[in-house]
């Protein structure tokens, strides 16, 4: 094939004496994870990162040591049996299914296929940090839209839409504010975008959800060709360390993230596991049952001891500090002190806050008790 773009002569003076990346890339503030480690501890407790308290199925870590025979093979770089039994499992078109390193890589992908230089892309101001990030990373320009009580306000977001508005990312509920949007709410901020707007519903934590008047995304995803719903296998199904997501939208979408994402870019062992998890629907309700009992006993906890809890409905609260010298710097110092991580949120415009993921039993009654001495030290 033919270059299309004729490439401009460059000048000797521009030609420089060592590689540059491209200038914009300078402007991304790196993703910094939370801890997970404490030098000289060896047993943490690991509240920093939204992990599952239970652990995976014992289904997924069978087939994934099944699938350990297999590793010399490079995996099904189309995830077809995956993509097949996600689309079982919700009743939706595999065709339209793709599989991704995590849904990181699909997040990153989605803006670098629907946005560039001189476009915008749309989130709300505590909104995950993945989205600007990936913004900034496909040249584009991330615009942040305010929001009301931590929670995303579709009338802010829709004053900011404008014609270089290319893409609009949604985390429902969000990470790190745990709050989420009802359906409703979803509809008519997707109703009031350009059909050329891309509407990114990222459900990360939708199977923590009861809530009646909430939805993943999917139903709209199915019907409507600008909206995408983005899943991840990090969060109920406990395997955040084989970077397993999925997303579902258009067959166009579809066909232009099938161009663009890694060839094999889920591994295979990681493929065996995900089908054994979706499958496993016994580890499923365990836990979601057990996020369902902890959630509120550990906010309940938290404000009983004066802390301000956001009523959040994935796996995490959102606790907030206020000011020194009880403040969230200190509060997390003290827990490491215990050997419990949380998380920093201030990166997230929320400098009083921490948030802690929900444990298991004995790490919920582990954080409850730290954070009481916490608050009654003199
Ligand atoms: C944890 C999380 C994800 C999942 O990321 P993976 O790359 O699939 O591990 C996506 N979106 C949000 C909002 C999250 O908090």
């Amino acid at each position: 094939m033919t270059p299309t773009i004729e490439a401009p002569p460059v000048a000797e003076d521009e030609i420089a004496r060592e590689p540059r990346a491209l200038p914009y890339l300078f402007e991304i503030a790196p993703y910094v994870g939370g801890e997970s480690k404490i030098a000289g501890a060896n047993r943490v407790i690991r509240l920093a990162s939204n992990e599952s308290a239970l652990g995976p199925s014992p289904k997924a870590m069978a087939a994934y040591r099944e699938a350990a025979a297999g590793i010399y093979r490079y995996p099904d770089g189309a995830s077809t049996d995956l993509r097949a039994a996600i689309a079982r499992h919700f009743d939706i078109d595999a065709a339209r299914v793709v599989c991704g390193t995590g849904s990181d890589e699909l997040i990153g992908l989605l803006a670098r296929c629907y946005a560039g230089p001189g476009d915008e892309v749309l989130y709300s101001r505590h909104g995950f940090l993945m989205y600007p990030i990936a913004a900034q990373a496909a040249g584009a320009m991330p615009v942040a839209a305010q929001e009301t009580d931590l929670t995303c306000d579709v009338d802010s977001m829709l004053a900011l839409v404008g014609p270089r508005t290319k893409l609009v990312y949604l985390a429902n509920p969000n990470n790190p504010t745990g709050t989420y949007l009802p359906a409703e709410e979803v509809r008519r901020l997707h109703r009031g975008l350009p059909a050329s707007t891309v509407l990114v519903l990222d459900a990360a934590y939708s199977e923590f959800v009861s809530a009646g008047d909430y939805e993943s995304g999917l139903e709209l995803a199915k019907s409507e060709a600008n909206v995408v719903m983005l899943r991840t296998f990090s969060k109920i199904h406990a395997l955040a360390g084989l970077r397993v997501g999925w997303c579902y939208g258009s067959a166009a979408v579809a066909d232009i993230l099938n161009r663009v994402r890694g060839t094999f870019n889920v591994a295979l062992p990681a493929q065996a596991a995900a089908i054994a998890s979706l499958a496993d629907t016994v580890a499923l309700d365990r836990a979601r049952a057990h996020n369902e009992r902890w959630r509120p006993w550990l906010a309940s906890r938290l404000r009983a001891l004066g802390l301000e809890v956001t009523p959040g409905v994935a796996n995490f609260v959102l606790v907030r500090f206020g000011y020194p010298p009880r403040d969230p710097h200190a509060a997390f110092e003290f827990l490491r002190t215990r050997f419990i991580l949380t998380r920093k949120v201030a990166a997230y415009h929320l400098p009083e806050h921490l948030r802690i993921t929900i444990g298991t039993e004995e790490e919920n009654r582990a954080v409850a008790a730290a954070l009481a001495d916490f608050m009654t030290a003199p």
